[in-house]
């Protein structure tokens, strides 16, 4: 560990007496919690000047990179501009004090929030009716193959115990099948990464629970083959699952109801204003097509005639799957940003965010090497550059990036190809970002045509440049004694 790099804790600055903060002032009188939710003894709280703290922090943040600092080009995980505004719909009062237990009847504006974000959900899914329960994408891939297996339980299937993924797909669709219970069969890809039919065919069986898919797939191109499939993996028994996490590029131009899908799941933290990342909070709404409604899980906002709203329990498909309602200041985001967008403006979403993915893709192909001719939709992946004499990684250039203060694209990912560079622009960045981007990407290509080791070695700005990988997975650091140990 390097010593220059130890950043201390704000308890290493704590001195005795020393006070930095300013609590605001509420004045509304005596906040009374019973005896024992009161604490004895008093907090092991820093106790810390204003400039040591406000320094701390600041420092601590600048130390990290995000869409607030720069360019994001993270295929397969949308990293884009999420309007501030929206976060400011979450910080007013109305919604801020919310607390979960309050009886439904006290918290009518929230259950329309969560009601109306269901119903714009279903409409922009082409689905019967959705749950904003999960936590995350993974988790409604999860909560979304139970409602499979509830279905096919309640049709007394019980046999089906294999789920199809294609071979691109998210390293989440196999894990979430097998948390569900399920087996998982891969699919292969052809070499323009679509599914391949004739492998889907051969293992189409009464066995088969679902076929999960991302469309368009994680290589950016869209499923052209969507109606066959569906309609082969129906006709054998199963459901078609959609995994919509970034749902980006078909807003308002497809939607995977209309497509034969039945169940699907939408990750609000990259297609509806929640920033990704750094571990949530996020969401990952489960919708359903008409007839399934009954599986999704409890606890349900429903309507009565009176207009009132209320948080119900119904029969149970298989149990809870989130505390409360799950992450509502998530579910405030997605409505903000859907109605100030208005169906005029999510409309441009899908074609925006392929606008600039094919612009990109189409301003490199002549140094890099492009294994899927485009069009593309929203990402696209490089192999590589297309000159492989230096020996100039696919990591190479993703280092080399983060010197002119861009996040690296996403690397070695899909597997389809040795050297996977994953880029996607999304639809929020202007013309001048996408030019400087691939000025940048030229740039780093020449570069590498007259001193490879200079690309090799990159980069030469950031606090860590070179880092031992294989220590850092084996042996992680990862409590606080043992890295203060090693820093001294
Ligand atoms: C991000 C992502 C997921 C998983 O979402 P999490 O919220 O990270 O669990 C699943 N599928 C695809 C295609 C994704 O990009």
């Amino acid at each position: 560990m390097n010593k220059n790099l130890y950043s201390p804790l704000i308890f290493e600055h704590t001195h005795k007496g020393r006070k930095g903060y300013a609590l605001p002032d509420y004045g509304k009188g005596e906040i009374c919690l019973p005896p024992v939710l009161l604490r004895s003894n008093a907090p092991e709280l820093p106790e810390v000047d204003e400039p040591t703290v406000v320094r701390h922090y600041t420092n601590s943040s600048n130390n990290n990179f995000g869409v607030d600092t720069g360019f994001y080009p993270l295929g397969s995980c949308t990293m884009k501009y999420n309007p501030k505004v929206n976060e400011a719909m979450v910080s007013r009062s109305g919604v801020a004090n919310l607390h979960p237990a309050q009886p439904a009847l006290s918290v009518q504006g929230a259950l329309r929030i969560y009601r109306s974000l269901e119903k714009y959900l279903s409409e922009i899914g082409g689905m019967s009716e959705f749950t904003l329960n999960p936590f995350a994408g993974a988790h409604g891939e999860y909560v979304g193959l139970r409602v499979v297996r509830a279905y096919h339980i309640s049709r007394a299937d019980e046999a089906r115990r294999k789920v199809l993924v294609p071979d691109s797909a998210h390293g989440t669709n196999p894990a979430s099948a097998a948390m569900a219970g399920f087996e998982i069969v891969e699919v292969k890809s052809r070499p323009d990464g679509t599914v391949d039919m004739d492998d889907l065919q051969s293992k189409l069986d009464e066995t088969v629970a679902a076929m999960m898919m991302t469309n368009p797939n994680t290589a950016g191109m869209f499923e052209y083959n969507i109606p066959q499939i569906a309609e082969a993996v129906h006709a054998v028994g199963a459901l078609m699952y959609y995994d919509g996490a970034n749902l980006n590029p078909m807003l308002g131009i497809a939607r995977p109801g209309d497509m034969g899908f039945d169940v699907m799941h939408i990750n609000l933290h990259k297609t509806f204003s929640t920033p990704h990342g750094g571990g949530g909070p996020g969401a990952g709404p489960v919708g359903v097509r008409k007839g399934l409604e009954e599986f999704l899980p409890n606890p349900r906002v429903t309507e009565h005639d009176d207009g009132s709203l209320a948080i119900e329990f119904g029969e149970d498909a298989f149990g809870r799957v989130s505390s409360w309602l799950g992450n509502f200041t998530v579910y405030i985001k997605a409505l903000a940003y859907i109605l100030s967008l208005g169906a005029d403006g999510i409309a441009k979403v899908g074609p925006l965010s392929t606008l600039n993915a094919n612009y990109i893709m189409n301003s490199l192909k002549d140094l890099y090497r492009l294994p899927i001719p485009g069009p593309c939709k929203h990402e696209f992946v490089f192999d590589g550059l297309i000159d492989k004499s230096t020996g100039v990684t696919t990591l190479n250039i993703a280092k080399a990036l983060l010197d002119y203060g861009f996040h690296a694209p996403t690397i070695y990912f899909p597997l389809l190809f040795h050297e996977s560079l994953m880029i996607e622009p999304t639809e929020t960045e202007n013309i001048e970002t996408l030019d400087r981007f691939i000025e940048v990407m030229r740039e780093i290509a020449n570069a590498v045509v007259y001193s490879p080791e200079k690309v090799k070695n990159a980069p030469y700005t950031t606090p860590i440049s070179h880092p031992d990988e294989d220590e850092a997975a084996l042996n992680p650091i990862v409590k606080y004694e043992d890295l203060h140990h090693e820093a001294l």
